[in-house]
């Protein structure tokens, strides 16, 4: 299944050009595979940073995917927008409309969507998608 955040989704409905997807889930399937095996310990899977685990708790989606460490809680997904005009350390997008907002303001920003479980602190990246401004994609649109 392909699946976008819900954010991308409606961003070009309204014009924003999505494109760029790079999806982590390969990578992260190893990891889990490697902690199952016995190879890698919660210590090293259930590290997210204290930010993080508050932007999954207060502004994160929530998946319908259990964690696929604990299985005790939906996996939440956090978007971290970076971009030329943007802070170095990214902005952490909670709603469609902050997206389209800097969407239109930004040039060449990448969303990074990370999956982040509010229980354990598991965190992987999910996927990562390159945000261009509505008016670029206007001019090379087929009428
Ligand atoms: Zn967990």
């Amino acid at each position: 299944m392909v699946s976008l955040p819900p954010g991308a989704l409606r961003g070009r409905e309204s014009g924003s050009h999505v494109s760029g997807q790079v999806d982590y889930r390969l990578a992260r399937n190893a990891v889990v595979r490697e902690f199952r095996r016995g190879r890698l310990s919660r210590l090293d899977v259930c590290d997210a940073h204290p930010e993080l685990m508050r932007a999954a708790i207060n502004v994160g989606r929530e998946s319908r995917e259990d964690c696929p460490i604990c299985e005790l809680a939906k996996i939440r997904l956090v978007s971290y927008v970076f971009g030329t005009r943007l802070a170095p350390s990214g902005v952490c997008v909670t709603s469609d409309q902050e997206m389209n907002k800097l969407a239109r303001n930004s040039r060449d920003m990448v969303c990074y969507v990370v999956e982040v479980c509010p229980n354990c602190s598991w965190n992987h990246l999910a996927r990562s998608f390159t945000v261009q401004p509505a008016s670029r994609s206007q001019h090379s649109r087929v009428p």
